[in-house]
């Protein structure tokens, strides 16, 4: 199952692809911001899930979301969203624009997990 994790902070990242990589999921792509990463998806159509951060440049994962969800070949592609906007407005506006969940930082490798297993069950 290929993956693709989008966030500007390296360190991000690394603690991202290090709790897929203990979970089994190796097959990991990875992006510093949200137009590398829709590059990268339309590159790889078979990613199996989109793990974004919000706060980005060039383009930030709430606007990646929207473009990734307007596209037909991406509309039932699971969706994760790490953010630290946590505000109620903010959550109703990832949900709406299609993330399946959300994850709000700081958060531990369990919680991240924990909402991968459960988009995976769901998907
Ligand atoms: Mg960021």
């Amino acid at each position: 199952m290929k993956l693709l994790v989008v966030d500007d902070s390296s360190t991000m990242r690394r603690i991202i692809i290090s709790t897929l990589s203990r979970l089994g999921y190796e097959d990991v792509l990875e992006a510093e911001d949200g137009a590398k990463g829709w590059d990268i998806l339309n590159d790889n159509p078979d990613v199996e899930m989109l793990i974004t951060d919000w706060n980005m440049p060039e383009m930030d994962g709430l606007t990646l979301v929207k473009k990734v969800r307007k596209d037909a070949r991406f509309v039932h592609l699971p969706i994760i969203m790490i953010t630290t906007e946590g505000g109620k407005l903010e959550v109703i506006a990832a949900l709406k624009a299609g993330v399946n969940n959300y994850i709000v930082k700081p958060f531990t490798p369990q919680v991240l997990k924990e909402k991968f297993m459960a988009v995976l069950g769901t998907a």
